[in-house]
């Protein structure tokens, strides 16, 4: 696990401080739901690799 507390946002160009989004599960139970099972591997995705949200922009951070 990366120990840094900043990371290199592509929309603002520069490092940023980030937060972990919180996974809102009864969501992704409803979607899952709804799409008939489809949404399932996208939510065992986000529980198990959390996304970065920057701070600035609340847009996830991909790394590379
Ligand atoms: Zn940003």
């Amino acid at each position: 696990m990366d120990t840094t507390t900043t990371k290199y946002c592509k929309r603002c160009k520069k490092d940023v401080t980030w937060h972990i989004d919180r996974v809102v599960h009864w969501k992704q139970l409803l979607i899952t739901i709804i799409s008939c099972g489809l949404w399932l591997p996208i939510w065992l995705m986000l529980a198990f690799y959390p996304t970065k949200i920057c701070d600035e922009c609340n847009e996830p951070i991909w790394e590379s």
